[in-house]
C-alpha cells in the first residue's frame, strides 16, 4: 500500500491534470495559455518519479519540488518547485503530520514563493490564495477549532482570494503586461494552489 503522503500527492496531481484545461484557459485570458499543461505535464511527471513507499513527507516533498523546477517552465515551475521544497524541509523526517505542521508548511510555502517571485499579497498571483488561506488556518488553530474546521475555513478564505484576484490588476509576471486589461479575471496561479489545498483538504478529512 503506499504511503499517505504519496497517496495525497496522487490526490494533488489528479485533481490539477483534472482542471488541465480550465487553468490553460485562464492563462490565455491574461497570460500566454499555458499555466494548465505546464502543472499537468510537471505533476504527471512528479507521479512517474515518486517513490510509493517513501514514508518520509519531508524527502518525498523535496522530490516533488525537484522534479517541478525540471520539468515546468515559466514563472510556475520555479515558484510551485521552491514551495513544495520549502514544505518538505518544514516536515523533514515525520511521517505523519498535525495541523500544526500544515501551519509550518504553508508559512515556509509563502515565504519560498515571496523570496523567489519577489511578489507580495494584492499583486494578483498565488499569493493572494495562499496568504489568506494561512490566515484563516491559523485563526482556527488559535480558536482550538478542530481539522475538519481548519481545513474548511483555509480553503474558503483560498477561495475568496480567488475571488478578490478578479477585481485587481496584475503588477507582476505576464499578467502585468496588460495592466488594467487584467482586472475582471482571475489569477491561474491562485486558481491551481487553491484547487491543490482542496484537494489536500479533501483528502485528509
Ligand atoms: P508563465 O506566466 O511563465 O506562462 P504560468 O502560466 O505557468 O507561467 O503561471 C502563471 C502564474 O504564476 C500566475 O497566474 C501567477 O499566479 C503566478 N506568478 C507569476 N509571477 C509570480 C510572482 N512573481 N510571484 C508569485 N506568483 C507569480
Ligand atoms: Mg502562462
Ligand atoms: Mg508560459
Amino acid at each position: 500500500m503506499a504511503t499517505k503522503i504519496y497517496q495525497c500527492m496522487q490526490k494533488i496531481s489528479d485533481a490539477i491534470v483534472e482542471n488541465k484545461d480550465f487553468l490553460t484557459d485562464l492563462d490565455r485570458e491574461i497570460g500566454d495559455a499555458d499555466h494548465g499543461v505546464n502543472m499537468a505535464r510537471g505533476f504527471t511527471e512528479v507521479m512517474k518519479q515518486l517513490p510509493e513507499d517513501e514514508e518520509d513527507y519531508g524527502v518525498v516533498l523535496k522530490k516533488v519540488g525537484m522534479v517541478l523546477l525540471s520539468k515546468v517552465g515559466g514563472a510556475s515551475g520555479p515558484l510551485y518547485g521552491t514551495a513544495y521544497m520549502k514544505a518538505g524541509a518544514a516536515v523533514k523526517g515525520k511521517t505523519s503530520i498535525t495541523l500544526e505542521d500544515a501551519k509550518a508548511m504553508l508559512t515556509e510555502v509563502i515565504g519560498g514563493i515571496k523570496m523567489r517571485g519577489k511578489a507580495v499579497k494584492g499583486e494578483k498571483t498565488m499569493l493572494d490564495a495562499l496568504e489568506p488561506a494561512l490566515d484563516a488556518l491559523t485563526k482556527g488553530i488559535e480558536n482550538g477549532d478542530d481539522a475538519e474546521t481548519c481545513l474548511n475555513a483555509m480553503c474558503e478564505a483560498a477561495r475568496e482570494g480567488v475571488e478578490f484576484t478578479k477585481t485587481i490588476r496584475a503588477t507582476k509576471g505576464r499578467a502585468s503586461y496588460l495592466g488594467d486589461r487584467s482586472i475582471g479575471h482571475q489569477d491561474p496561479g491562485a486558481t491551481s494552489a487553491t484547487i491543490t489545498l482542496e484537494a489536500i483538504r479533501d483528502f485528509y478529512l
